[in-house]
């Protein structure tokens, strides 16, 4: 689907969706890229009626709203503040407080500023269902409560979540990752992440460890590297221990540290910036809920999730 341009700067960005009409039309524009269809009947022209971004059919006079199916939908924060916090999401790599969207938007209510977060991040679950591939690294780290290495052997330590990341191996350069947490170390846990991860018949490059053994039966090429001293992992596996070292910085420096509760949510977090870190036009999209949205539940998705602080 050609997608509308992604402004450059804040500015650009301000001065394009400076009033409501011009974020109406961008919606519009995204939602039919050749041009308006009646979802009904299939007529190309409707007209504007009274409400917010309503839209009527010329022929069957079916109404349409153009934010059906996005965050927007249903809200009466103005488009333009929804379309400010889904940049600013987008484009902060530390990631955004509620206290600071409240402030940089002028909102009068915290509430606000919350809920509107709150409906971003949820949009940050939905899009990476499809699995990785290619050449893959996989490892796991231990997050949260001291930091050790992992020493002769893997111990199960209560304090900490043990999270695994697979990351696409693309030339010298690193692609897209996929991060998990797992409750231990076995081979019915990485393998499983694996295998909800990462598309069968790819390349798959771990350490040593006996719980990656089973990759062969299902359907990997896996290629384990036997180590030295643990501390050679980071050499072996350059990609997967720098999104290592970044997720741990952002969830100490941004979130002071995180509940086991919450980590599943900020890895989702994580995942959906890193994996579009060059394409903002499409994280902002996804963000708003402009893309797949033709899809019965990306709704429902958004709204039924489990509260989370
Ligand atoms: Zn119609």
């Amino acid at each position: 689907m050609p997608r509308p341009d992604f402004p450059k700067t804040l500015a650009e960005f301000q001065v394009r969706f400076a009033s409501e009409d011009a974020c109406r039309r961008y919606l519009m524009e995204s939602r039919w890229p050749n041009g308006y269809r009646c979802p009904r009947c299939g007529h190309a022209e409707a007209y504007p009626v009274a409400g917010r971004g309503l839209l009527q059919c010329g022929a069957c006079r079916y109404q349409v709203s153009v934010t059906a199916g996005t965050v927007m939908h249903c809200t009466r924060v103005p488009l333009r503040d929804w379309f400010r916090a889904a940049y600013l999401v987008t484009t902060h790599t530390p990631g955004f407080s509620a206290w600071q969207l409240q402030r940089q938007l002028g909102l009068g209510r915290y509430e606000t500023a919350w809920t509107m977060l709150q409906k971003l991040r949820r949009a940050m679950i939905r899009p990476d269902r499809d699995h990785i591939a290619g050449t893959v690294e996989v490892d796991e780290t231990y997050v949260g409560g001291v930091e050790e290495g992992r020493g002769g052997g893997r111990k199960r330590d209560s304090s900490k979540a043990i999270v695994v990341a697979a990351v696409e191996v693309r030339g010298r350069s690193t692609g897209r990752i996929r991060l998990g947490v797992v409750p231990d170390v076995s081979g019915l846990s990485l393998v499983g992440f694996v295998d909800a991860s990462v598309a069968p018949g790819s390349t798959v490059r771990t350490d040593g460890w006996q719980g990656y053994a089973p990759l062969k039966q299902h359907g990997y090429d896996h290629r384990p590297m036997t180590q030295g001293a643990p501390k050679e992992a980071a050499t072996l596996f350059p990609r997967v221990h720098r999104v290592f070292t970044h997720l741990k910085t952002w969830l100490w420096g941004t979130h002071r540290g995180v509940s086991r509760k919450h980590l599943p949510h900020y890895l989702n977090e994580f995942v959906f910036r890193f994996n579009r870190r060059r394409t903002p036009m499409a994280a902002f999209q996804s963000l708003l809920g402009l893309t797949g949205q033709h899809g019965p539940t990306t709704y429902s998705r958004l709204y039924d999730a489990e509260p989370t602080g």
